[in-house]
């Protein structure tokens, strides 16, 4: 018998998501003592309904099957968790995720980010984050305000750039997005900016016309730097779960999309959908949403994540 303890590096954050998929994987693990293929069609309901999608589970579920076998396992089912936990890892190894920072740095400047996703997933929100985050770190910002959508959406993003302290290129409402997009990057190179965040108006999935707005944004940015926009960033809900998948499919199809944010993560036990995105997109998690405030965007680390997902409470023993 050993007790884990370990860093709560994703405590918070992933309380509800813990709490419900922990609780039941550790009554499982607790309620037997032998390998039977019950325990394994049980692990595969606990995976399923902890929004980790159907593809990813049966692959799990596949590789899990596979080093029992070839491993002639038949020891103790706490070591099953264990690789349980080494499968889940295992499944994110091969994504590239490099530091935003580093690839700021290298970058002739400014870097441009573009930030997209449907209404109401926290793009504006966490382009305040996400300038106030790397403010702190030592960049020049300039934020451009291309949701000309609707006049709330400038006012908003107006107040997050006050509180972080970093300037924003604006234009009336309803203005071309794609104009506001030129201007901020005019802006920014001539003030020798680090980094250019882009906000973008939420579009519907189903709305083509839209989607490819964002491809004509990203055309009219190469007018003034070739390589813009070096970085697309897609917002998701992780509090939607599955539709989170069906978004990620339907941008993918029109731009380019280099990493993910996931958003309000902290109120929703539907974390696994980290889990069935990065391995399904294969496309790197930058950051989570954790709160509305400025401050509430942290970087995102699978092993740490995946090791906060299994951490179960210190005083029980596995
Ligand atoms: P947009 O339409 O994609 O630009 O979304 P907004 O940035 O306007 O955000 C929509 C709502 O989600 C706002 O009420 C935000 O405060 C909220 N929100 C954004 N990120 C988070 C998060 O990480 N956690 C929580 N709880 N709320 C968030
Ligand atoms: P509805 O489905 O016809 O009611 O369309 P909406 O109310 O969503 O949009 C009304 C108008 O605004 C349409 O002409 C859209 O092309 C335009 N529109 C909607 N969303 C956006 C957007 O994100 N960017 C821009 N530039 N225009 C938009
Ligand atoms: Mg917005």
């Amino acid at each position: 018998m050993f007790f884990i303890k370990n860093k709560e590096t994703f405590d918070r954050e992933l309380k509800k998501t813990r709490e419900s998929f922990f609780s039941r994987i550790k009554s499982l693990f607790f309620r037997k003592s032998k390998l039977d293929t019950d325990f394994i069609d049980h692990i595969e309901e606990v995976l399923l309904s902890s929004d980790i999608g159907t593809k990813t589970t049966i692959k799990i579920i596949h590789n899990l099957e596979k080093r029992i076998q070839k491993e002639k396992y038949g020891g103790k089912i706490q070591e099953l968790y264990q690789l349980l936990k080494e499968e889940i890892e295992s499944l994110f190894k091969n994504i590239k995720n490099e530091c935003l920072e580093k690839k700021i740095e290298e970058e002739r400047k400014p870097y441009v980010i573009m930030m997209v996703g449907v209404n109401g997933v926290g793009k504006t929100t966490t382009i305040g984050k996400l300038a106030f985050f790397l403010k702190k770190k030592g960049f020049n910002l300039i934020i451009g305000a291309a949701d000309t959508f609707r006049a709330a959406a400038i006012n908003q993003l107006e107040i997050w750039s006050d509180t972080a302290n970093v300037p924003l290129i604006k234009q009336h409402m309803y203005a071309d997005p794609a104009s506001v997009a030129y201007d901020t990057l005019q802006s920014a190179k001539s003030k020798k900016m680090d980094v250019v965040l882009i906000d973008t108006a939420g579009r519907l999935q189903n709305r083509i016309g839209l989607m490819e707005e964002l491809a004509k944004i990203s055309r009219v940015m190469k007018k003034v730097i070739a390589k813009a926009p070096h970085e697309i960033m897609l917002v998701l809900d992780a509090s939607t779960g599955q539709n989170a998948f069906e978004q990620v499919k339907k941008f993918i199809s029109f731009v380019k999309i280099s990493s993910i944010i996931l958003t309000k993560l902290e109120g929703t036990a539907k974390g696994g959908v980290v889990i069935g995105i990065m391995d399904q997109f294969q496309v790197p998690i930058k950051y989570i949403g954790i709160g509305e405030k400025i401050q509430d965007l942290k970087e995102f680390n699978g092993k740490k994540f995946i090791d906060s997902f299994f951490l179960p409470e210190p005083e029980i023993p596995i």
